[in-house]
Formats: structure tokens, C-alpha cells, sequence
């Protein structure tokens, strides 16, 4: 990586991730499995505060194994976050399942409940119920799960919680991914902790991350030949990865103290310019801020947040829009959309929105840089 380039959010280690890939090492325990996966995945549902995990070679592989789980098959329907990365709803097309895409609510820019019960209304009425609701925990911030989640039990429809902006962030003093039937976490390289490419599943349900490990191990069943009575998957986690994010596990707290850190020194910083609004944080939710995001009012600030992150670009910065809505997205077009009311609330956001650099490793003095060019700008 070019040195002298600021990023959205880097990996950041520790050093000590060094000491696991050197056991692995001596114990020649290269292989996918071994000491450190388990280890990995005890301390990862030890810290969420659920039962049972099973590490997978990435989030999109974990959140495809969980709708399998769930028995998502062709034909089905999963109702959806419009506003998340492509990644969240992938896999439901794997399946052959159709996406029902729900709008976000202000508060949190999460899934909106009053659109979540309206789709449920609007699909009873035509005799169809979902398999299952995709739940984004976006940017480190809880969905709102309390009503999410009457929602979804009065109908008797699991949630996947989709946790891999989130390790970390707690929802009325309960972790980020113990709300989901199955929650699915991230370690690519640009989330809050990383073991370069991973992911990890977790559920209360010990018996479904058994069955999770039996599918991403090639599904073979108790038999010294191969024997198959189902599909399987190359899906689990390598041993030397897992190292990795034990060592990264442990920094986790501290690294969602530096990433909040990170994003009051923006909303200090922007206080004498006009047009730039904080993600908000609703009393309850304790978010890690994994990226500082913000919204421009174009009026007030007198630039888009395209020229902004153009302008950061000219000086060597990484900035980005918001995601890009599913519903909007050529691929997921053809899907049905559910808004609360008139509004798109997520369209307004990807239209808004910027996320700057949140790196944990970031200086003090790179960030004061950014928040310098971005004064600078606005008021030019
Ligand atoms: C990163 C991400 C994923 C996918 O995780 P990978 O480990 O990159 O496969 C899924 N959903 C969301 C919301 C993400 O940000």
C-alpha cells in the first residue's frame, strides 16, 4: 500500500497475531481446522453472548450457509435491507430465493419497522410469507431490534442478523449479532477486525452451527468412505487466519474506543461549518462507528458529497458515497421495494452521505488533514 495514502479503514494488527501463525507453524496445523478455529470461535460467542459459533472463509459464505440453514430454497422470499452492501443480498440470489428489499428509517438508517410491517400486510395479502428477514446492523449501529424483532416473531419468520459492519456495537446493553436466529459477521480486510478474508456465524442454537460446520466441510457424512446425503460447501476457515483473529479479537475494544474517538474529532472539528450532519446514534445504541459517516446538505454546505470526495481524492484520501440501495441496483431492479410512506428513505441517504476516513491506525495529524480540506472546501 502506498504509504503516504489515507484509507477509508485499513487493517490495523497488532503484532501479536504473529505468535498463533508461528504455533500453526511449528504444529504444521496449516490445514483448514485445528486449535486456533476453535479457539477463535469460543472467544467470538463468548464475547457476543451467545452459545455457539462456527467460523466460515468469509461473511457472504456465512450469511449463504445461514439461509441454507434456514431452508431458503427456489421460489422462496427474503425480505431484506435495501441499504447495505451487495454482499447481504447475493446470496439469497444463490439460493434462487427472491429479495423483497425494506427501506431504512432515520433514526438508525437501519431496516424501518413501519416498512417491515407494511411488507408483511402487502405479502399476507397476496398469501405469501417470507423464509426469512435479512437484518443489516449498518456503519457499527444496531438495527432497531426490539420492534424488529416482534415483527418477525409474530409471524414466526427468522432473522439473519447481517453483524459484519458490527462486532463490537451493543443494542440496550446486548451485543451486535445475539439478535439473530443466525448473525453473521466479517473479517475482510477493511472491517473492524480482520484476519484478512473470514467471517464467523453465530446462533443460540448449537445444534445449527453443527450443522453449519458439517455443510462448510464438504457435508460429508459419518462414513470412513465419502458418503453425501447433501450439498456441501468449501467454506471454513483456515487455522493460520484464525491466529489471526483470535490476536485481533483482543484488540477489539480498544479498537472501537479509537473509531468513536475518531468520529467525535469530525463532529469537533465540522462544528463552525454548515451542512454536515452526524450519523445519528439513538439513546440505547452503542455503535463503534466503524466508519465516521455524515450527511451533507448541499444547500447549507454549498458542495455534493461527490465534489468532497473528489476533492479528498485530489489530495490522496480515500472518502466514499453511502451504499448504494439494493433496490437501486441493476442487478436487484426487478424486486419489490417497501417504504414506510411516500419517502425513500435510503435513496436519500446513498444521495447524502459520505464516509470518510475511520481507520484505527489513522494519526491524529492525517485526520486533522482531512478535516482541514474538507473545512477549507465547504467554505470555499
Ligand atoms: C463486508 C460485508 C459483508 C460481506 O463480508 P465478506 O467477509 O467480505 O464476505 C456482508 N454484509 C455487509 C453489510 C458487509 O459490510
Amino acid at each position: 500500500m502506498t504509504m503516504d495514502r489515507i484509507f477509508l479503514s485499513p487493517p490495523h494488527m497488532t503484532g501479536n497475531e504473529l505468535d498463533y501463525i508461528n504455533k500453526a507453524f511449528e504444529t504444521n496445523w496449516i490445514a483448514p481446522l485445528g486449535p486456533n478455529v476453535n479457539e477463535f470461535e469460543a472467544n467470538i460467542a463468548k464475547y457476543v453472548g451467545v452459545e455457539s459459533a462456527a467460523a466460515v472463509s468469509s461473511g457472504t459464505a456465512g450469511l449463504h450457509l445461514a439461509l441454507e440453514l434456514l431452508e431458503v430454497k427456489q421460489g422462496d422470499i427474503v425480505f431484506c435491507s435495501s441499504l447495505t452492501f451487495a454482499a447481504s443480498a447475493n446470496p439469497i440470489k444463490y439460493q434462487g430465493a427472491t429479495p423483497v428489499f425494506i427501506d431504512s428509517e432515520e433514526e438508525t438508517w437501519n431496516m424501518c419497522p413501519v416498512a417491515l410491517r407494511r411488507a408483511f400486510d402487502k405479502y399476507e395479502g397476496l398469501g405469501k410469507r417470507p423464509k426469512a428477514v435479512m437484518i443489516v446492523d449498518l456503519y457499527g449501529q444496531s438495527a432497531n431490534m426490539d420492534e424488529l424483532t416482534e415483527i418477525c416473531n409474530h409471524y414466526g419468520v427468522p432473522i439473519i442478523e447481517d453483524s459484519a459492519e458490527s462486532l463490537g456495537a451493543s443494542y440496550k446493553n446486548r451485543k451486535s449479532g445475539s439478535f439473530g436466529k443466525i448473525s453473521v459477521f466479517s473479517f475482510n480486510g477493511n472491517k473492524i477486525i480482520t484476519t484478512s478474508g473470514g467471517g464467523m456465524m453465530v446462533s443460540d442454537d448449537p445444534a445449527l452451527m453443527e450443522k453449519a460446520k458439517f455443510l462448510a466441510t464438504q457435508a460429508r457424512d459419518k462414513a470412513v468412505h465419502y458418503e453425501h446425503s447433501h450439498v456441501g460447501y468449501n467454506y471454513r476457515l483456515s487455522n493460520i487466519l484464525a491466529g489471526v483473529g483470535i490476536a485481533q479479537l483482543n484488540a477489539l475494544d480498544d479498537r472501537v474506543k479509537i473509531r468513536r474517538e475518531i468520529f467525535e474529532r469530525y463532529v469537533e472539528g465540522f462544528t463552525d461549518i454548515e451542512g454536515i450532519y452526524p450519523m445519528p446514534e439513538p439513546a440505547g445504541y452503542y455503535s463503534t462507528r466503524w466508519l465516521s459517516v455524515f450527511t451533507i446538505d448541499v444547500d447549507q454546505a454549498g458542495k455534493t458529497p461527490h465534489e468532497i470526495i473528489s476533492e479528498l481524492e485530489g489530495h490522496n484520501i480515500e472518502a466514499r458515497p453511502v451504499w448504494k440501495p439494493m433496490h437501486l441496483q441493476p442487478i436487484f431492479k426487478e424486486y419489490d421495494y417497501v417504504t414506510a410512506g411516500d419517502k425513500d428513505v435510503s435513496e436519500s441517504l446513498f444521495l447524502k452521505g459520505i464516509c470518510l476516513p475511520s481507520g484505527s491506525s489513522m494519526s491524529i495529524e492525517d485526520q486533522e488533514k482531512v478535516i482541514q480540506i474538507i473545512k477549507n472546501f465547504v467554505k470555499s
